[in-house]
């Protein structure tokens, strides 16, 4: 971030008349300079979901997204996942039951292409329709689900592929130089094409499942 900070801010004086006479001077430190609200930018090599070619972002009446974990036992993973985006903002929810509106995520599924996760979304001129995530289980490192998830979910924000391998969306699981265990972090392109993206007001709603 190109700000420039200083600690020590110069104060300037307001000389008042006294009643009796003479001065006081009044020291008033300068307040710091606002910084500039954080609205990201349009990432090189990094797509977002779109339909017609407007950008496509959950509103911000639908946040957080609810999302249910099929597998009780994949809850602490779900809500690993979450916390990757719930890190920098208000996203996800995780919830014990299907309640209307959560997204189901399913565990141990047989995806085609090798794929390591999917998220199934139907595209309509009232916006994108999430019907819901299926992770497979088999084919990459252990401990990775939660990275796997995570990038599900990034999907379901409406954020698309990067070809930045670095990055938690990078296109392909499978082709990941190193997973991050427990700790799944975004990176700033990440963080930066999705600010960019929830500060666009022409967009097309993403809509949770129901
Ligand atoms: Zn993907």
């Amino acid at each position: 971030m190109a700000t420039v900070a200083s600690a020590q801010q110069p104060n300037f004086f307001v000389p008042f008349q006294l009643p009796g006479g003479g001065m006081l001077n009044l020291s008033i430190p300068v307040p710091h300079s606002v910084p500039a609200q954080d609205v990201g930018q349009l990432t090189d090599g990094y797509d977002l979901v779109t339909y017609r070619g407007t950008p496509c972002r959950v509103s911000q009446a639908d946040l957080p997204l609810r999302i249910y974990s099929v597998d009780p036992a994949c809850q602490a993973i779900t809500q690993k996942a979450a916390n990757v985006w719930n890190r920098v903002g208000n996203y996800f929810q995780v919830v014990n039951a299907p309640v209307p509106g959560a997204i189901p995520i399913q565990w141990n599924c047989n995806l085609p292409e090798g794929a390591a996760g999917v998220t199934t979304m139907k595209k309509g001129p009232r916006g994108v329709r999430i019907s819901g995530i299926a992770i497979q289980s088999l084919d990459i490192p252990e401990g990775s689900m939660t990275e796997v998830l995570a990038h599900e979910l990034g999907h379901t924000l409406g954020l698309d592929h990067s070809v930045n391998a670095q990055d938690l969306m990078y296109r392909s699981m499978h082709e990941r130089p190193t997973f991050s265990g427990d700790d799944v972090r975004i990176t700033q392109r990440d963080y930066s094409m999705l600010t960019w993206l929830y500060h666009q007001n022409n967009t097309v709603p993403i809509l949770a499942n129901r």
